[in-house]
């Protein structure tokens, strides 16, 4: 039984390595424009699941459906990144030698296919959605840098960038704010909470004053499945989530 309009209905789901069970029934669901932060020990299984969700990885058990029907265990790694679901690694990776106007233009450039592109003059409606996206990432007056000569937060900011162009309805982000200073971390949180006005997210992430200032529903995943769901408030209150912390 599926819930009605979900963006994201993971069930069931058990991953195991050599008879570790990484995920174990784990179940989450996500409603269409809704944020959550998932956040756990080492070794809980964020990893794991983001990498059963974008088809990296296949379940042993359980299902993953996206936008209500569309089966993802069906589904390849490449296959789920062309059907609306982008997602970012920890690590940035910008084409250094390029602008930050080129880089962009290059994401909107994946979506349509190199020939396309090549023969493809940029559209005032493309010209539009780079200057959109150019503002919301904060870097409109850094268009012409070089995307090497960025922060470390801008680079994340701009890799956010290259991931809307190409119009995602479901974001997958791993730790964003790791190695940020703490004015790019609030900014980052922001800039979040614009991204959720258009998009649906996911965010792993271990700084708990980022997750704070996201505001956002909580997951806590623990040995592979779900530990306590609500705010940050409610489960940094919770006995088991402080018991996993702390290590018992
Ligand atoms: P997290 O991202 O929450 O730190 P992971 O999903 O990376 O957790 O890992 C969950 C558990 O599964 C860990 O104990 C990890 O060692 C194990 N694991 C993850 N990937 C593999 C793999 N490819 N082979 C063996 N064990 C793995």
């Amino acid at each position: 039984h599926i819930p009605q309009d979900t963006i994201l209905y993971v069930d069931g789901v058990t991953k195991s390595f050599d008879g570790f069970k990484a995920l174990n029934s784990l179940s989450l669901i996500l409603e269409p424009g809704q944020m959550r932060a998932i956040i756990g020990p080492n070794g809980a299984g964020k990893t794991t699941m983001m990498d059963v969700i974008t088809g990296k990885l296949r379940p042993d058990e359980g299902t993953v459906f996206f936008n209500n029907d569309i089966d993802l265990t069906q589904h390849d790694e490449a296959e789920i990144a062309n059907i609306g679901i982008g997602r970012k690694f920890q690590k940035p990776s910008v084409i250094e030698n390029l602008t930050v106007f080129e880089n962009l233009e290059l994401a909107l450039a994946g979506r349509r296919g190199v020939f396309e592109s090549l023969m493809h003059k940029l559209s005032s409606s493309d010209n539009k959605q780079i200057g959109d996206t150019l503002a919301l990432i904060r870097l409109a007056d850094k268009q012409e840098w070089l995307a090497g000569s960025l922060s470390h937060g801008q680079k994340q900011w701009l890799e956010i960038g290259m991931l809307i162009m190409q119009e995602p309805q479901l974001l997958l982000i791993d730790e964003p704010a790791a190695g940020m200073t703490d004015e790019e971390t609030a900014l980052t949180a922001e800039l979040f909470k614009e991204l959720a006005k258009k998009h649906s997210l996911v965010v792993v992430e271990h700084d708990m004053d980022f997750v704070k200032a996201l505001d956002c529903p909580v997951t806590v995943l623990h040995e592979g499945s779900v530990l306590a769901q609500g705010t940050l408030e409610q489960v940094q209150q919770n006995q088991q989530v402080i018991e996993v912390y702390l290590g018992r």
